[in-house]
């Protein structure tokens, strides 16, 4: 991590935050943040909450107890409208895009206060410039998870959260894809949250990471730290609590 992100404002502030379903907590006292041009990944095993905590942060799930801070200020949860006008954009695992419309008018769909800059998203997935008219059903599923990534972007996000960028696609599709969020950090200045299942390649291009196993943060600590010490990060998937928390 640069000083100068060291130094730049936190866009996202969590903080003891609890939420779950049916009353019932499946992430708990997760505190972390994300600043202006850092890459974070947020990483762990299956059913570890890492999906819940993006949803909670999206104010899709709501938080049960703690605050999530968008640019200084509390949101709401259950509000997920303002969360988006605040500037958060959230591509979900399913991706959720209208399978009977163009890739076009996806992106329409994806743009906050009349705000667009396509052909600036374009720059970043020009793969995606010959497939606007096609139904975005028909694309294949790297395709659509550019188109998915596209109509995040065109919203102009302060936050851009991005759940398992690299599920179903093939490893080259990852790592043509994965880079790009590094890319649209350094050079937007966007904080970019991501879940990941390639727990290498997501530590080797971010700055930080936090790793929740049964919903709370078990490690956390600069990436380039956590990858020197995979057994540790190992350890949490096997559902072995850490011993020692490296990092801020
Ligand atoms: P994965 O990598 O499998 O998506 P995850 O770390 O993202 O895992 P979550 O999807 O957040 O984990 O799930 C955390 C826990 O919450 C799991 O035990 C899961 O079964 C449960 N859960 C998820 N969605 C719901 C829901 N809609 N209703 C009830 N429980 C749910």
């Amino acid at each position: 991590m640069s000083d100068a992100v060291a130094a730049s404002p936190r866009v996202l502030e969590v903080e003891g935050l609890h939420a779950g379903y049916d009353g019932a907590a499946v992430v708990r006292d997760v505190t972390m943040h994300v600043a202006a041009g850092e890459v974070v990944a947020l990483l762990g095993p299956n059913g570890a909450g890492k999906t819940t905590t993006l949803l909670a942060i999206s104010g899709i799930v709501a938080a049960m107890a703690g605050t999530v801070k968008v640019l200084g200020e509390a949101v709401g949860s259950r509000r997920p409208y303002r969360v988006a006008r605040r500037g958060v954009a959230h591509v979900p695992e399913d991706r959720s895009l209208f399978y009977q419309l163009s890739a076009r008018d996806n992106l329409r769909l994806g743009v906050r206060r009349g705000r667009a800059d396509l052909a600036g998203v374009l720059e970043y997935l020009p793969a995606l410039a010959p497939l606007l008219d096609r139904r975005s059903g028909l694309l294949s599923g790297g395709e659509q998870q550019m188109l998915a990534l596209a109509r995040a972007l065109v919203a102009r996000p302060r936050l851009l959260m991005v759940d398992e960028l690299s599920l179903g696609l093939a490893p080259l599709v990852v790592e043509h894809l994965l880079p790009l969020l590094r890319r649209i950090a350094d050079e937007q200045g966007v904080a970019v949250l991501l879940v990941e299942q390639h727990v290498h390649l997501a530590l080797e291009m971010a700055d930080r990471a936090y790793v929740l196993s049964h919903g709370e943060v078990v490690l956390k600590g600069p990436a380039p730290e956590l990858a020197q010490r995979a057994e540790l990060v190992e350890a949490s998937y096997l559902g072995e609590a850490a011993t020692t928390t490296p990092g801020p």
